[in-house]
């Protein structure tokens, strides 16, 4: 069978995090940094190592099958891709922000200002959407100084934390767009074999990181209220244990209700809670 190539960050945010998906989805390749293209050992896969920018559009020529991108460099390039997966790394908010001082109250009072961002075709299109006219000055790096320098009265970019934004006096105002690293594939490729393979694997992965295996004890008068609170995941599994009147109770559960759960089992009697984590979960 032909070999899918898979475009992924050469170096930068969602280098590292790539690469782990794919080491997790049992893929064994060497992370050459220096060269462009590796193959991966046990699967009939090679892996292209490019600047984020490039990912959308090599894929969508169908140079690389496949690609790990943020949904922000997708949009902004308006490439023609098939949107297969979330990823659930590389989360980010693309904002607008304006001096901490600035008289700009309402998405409105933009119009006639000026906006500096790397993001002009995402902007463009979020300002038309809202019908203001403003001025998009794009620049490539260091966003967040043109205000300060006067080149701009507000910003439009990525912010995670806000720390970047507030040491430069700026204060974040709205939100443009949300994103995260995504699966992306050329069209035309969604039955391909090798594809829905990787697909399943990956899908295990990203299931397995949402869930837990817990391992509790509880004396057998108690194990009712225990499978209660434990309702919504499949009935889980009930061993005797050699002390007689206590059982061990098996079941996975999901990162989210995680800490609220925990604290209602001990509550109901739950003792010696372990708590795993789950490398894969196939359905
Ligand atoms: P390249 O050299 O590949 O062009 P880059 O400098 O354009 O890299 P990075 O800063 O590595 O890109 O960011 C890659 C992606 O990570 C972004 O496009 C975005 O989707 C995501 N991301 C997550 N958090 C942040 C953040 N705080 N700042 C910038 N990007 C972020
Ligand atoms: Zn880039």
């Amino acid at each position: 069978m032909k070999n899918l190539k898979i475009a992924i960050q050469k170096s930068g945010r969602l280098n590292e995090k790539s690469v782990q998906l794919l080491k997790n989805c049992g893929l064994d390749f060497e992370n050459y940094k220096s060269s462009l293209i590796t193959s991966v050992s046990n699967f009939n896969l090679e892996i292209l190592f490019l600047r984020d920018d490039d990912i959308p559009g090599y894929v969508e020529e169908g140079i690389a099958d496949l690609g790990i991108v943020g949904e922000n460099v997708i949009d902004e390039t308006e490439s023609n891709v098939a949107y297969l997966q979330r990823l659930g790394f590389g989360k980010c908010t693309l904002k607008l922000a304006i001096p901490r001082d600035s008289k700009i109250s309402d998405l409105k009072d933009l119009n006639g200002k000026s906006i500096a961002t790397s993001y002009p075709v995402i902007l463009k299109n979020f300002l038309e959407e809202y019908k203001i006219n403003a001025d998009i000055q794009t620049i490539s790096g260091s966003v967040e100084i043109a205000p300060g320098l006067g080149l701009s009265d507000a910003i439009c970019d990525i912010v995670s934390t806000g720390g970047t934004l507030k040491s430069n006096g700026l204060k974040p105002f709205a939100d443009v767009r949300k994103s995260e690293a995504i699966l992306i594939a050329r069209e035309g490729l969604e039955e391909n074999e090798i594809l829905m393979e990787l697909l399943q694997r990956i899908q295990s992965v990203l299931r397995a990181k949402e869930t837990k295996y817990v391992v509790l004890n509880v004396e057998k008068n108690n194990l009712e209220k225990v499978t209660e609170l434990l309702k919504g995941v499949k009935s889980p599994t009930v061993v005797p244990l050699a002390e007689e009147g206590w059982v061990a109770v098996h079941t996975v559960i999901s990162e989210d209700d995680f800490w609220g759960k925990i604290n209602k089992l001990k509550s109901v009697g739950a003792q010696g809670i372990v708590v795993m984590p789950i490398e894969k979960i196939i359905l």
